[in-house]
């Protein structure tokens, strides 16, 4: 868990990093338009896009403050989907920024009100054995930010139904990155309807997989004590 002190000041490198993880949405075919939205969290609260602006006209001004108790300041009217930030930020205490799009597989297969199950193990990048779709409600209303909170659960990822996916993560960066992966398995899933129901893994393979994640990615001296290596290690001779 993050303490609200160790999270950015409200600055312009802030607010210009908004600006390219918003614009990165189209580049990587992960919205088209003004879709979409993104947000950071600083000390005093965070920092989303303002609404219905196309992506290549946001300057670091046009980026819109809001505090925790859902007030903003500045001439531009916040993204209609603020509150579904604010609530992500509310509950998830760890998170530090939050993508929102209107990524094509992901918006088809929430268009039919289904999640993604563990048909492949990296569902786990979400945090969990599985990635749920919201129950649908209009966009910019506390109805979608609550149908929102119920379906992320512990994870850090979820569909909205007949709209998109919502996913949060620790930086921009991380935040991105998990929307991506996100757009990836709902492509892979789709594709792999087209032969009926896949296999889905287990739950105690899913933990299994939940427990190797944490290690993913870190070198042998970035372990913690007692904590084992993702997979088995090949011997080291030089
Ligand atoms: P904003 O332009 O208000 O951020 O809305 C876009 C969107 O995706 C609504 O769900
Ligand atoms: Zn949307």
């Amino acid at each position: 868990m993050r303490n609200m002190s160790s999270f950015p000041d409200d600055t312009s490198d802030l607010r210009f990093e908004i600006i390219e993880t918003a614009r990165a949405l189209p580049r990587l075919g992960l919205t088209k338009g003004t879709s979409g939205n993104v947000s950071a969290r600083t000390k005093s609260g965070f920092l989303v896009t303002p609404s219905g602006m196309p992506y290549e006209d946001l300057t670091a001004d046009k980026i819109v403050a809001l505090d925790l108790d859902g007030c903003y300041r500045g001439e531009y009217l916040p993204s209609s989907e603020w509150r579904m930030h604010l609530d992500f930020y509310l509950a998830k205490p760890a998170c530090g920024a939050v993508v929102h799009c209107h990524s094509p597989r992901a918006t088809a297969l929430s268009c039919h009100r289904r999640g993604i199950p563990a048909f492949h193990y990296m569902v786990a990048l979400a945090g969990g054995d599985r990635i749920e779709c919201a129950d649908y409600a209009s966009f910019g209303t506390r109805a979608l930010s609550d149908a929102m909170i119920a379906a992320l659960g512990d994870r850090n990822a979820c569909l909205l139904a007949n709209h998109g996916q919502i996913a949060g993560g620790p930086t921009l960066e991380k935040a991105l990155t998990i929307t991506e992966g996100v757009e990836d398995l709902a492509d892979q899933f789709l594709s792999s309807l087209i032969l009926g129901e896949p296999v889905i893994l287990d739950a105690d393979e899913m933990a299994e997989i939940l427990r190797k994640f944490k290690s993913y990615g870190k070198q042998t001296s970035e372990l913690e004590a007692g904590q084992a290596a993702a997979f088995e290690l090949p011997k080291r001779v030089d």
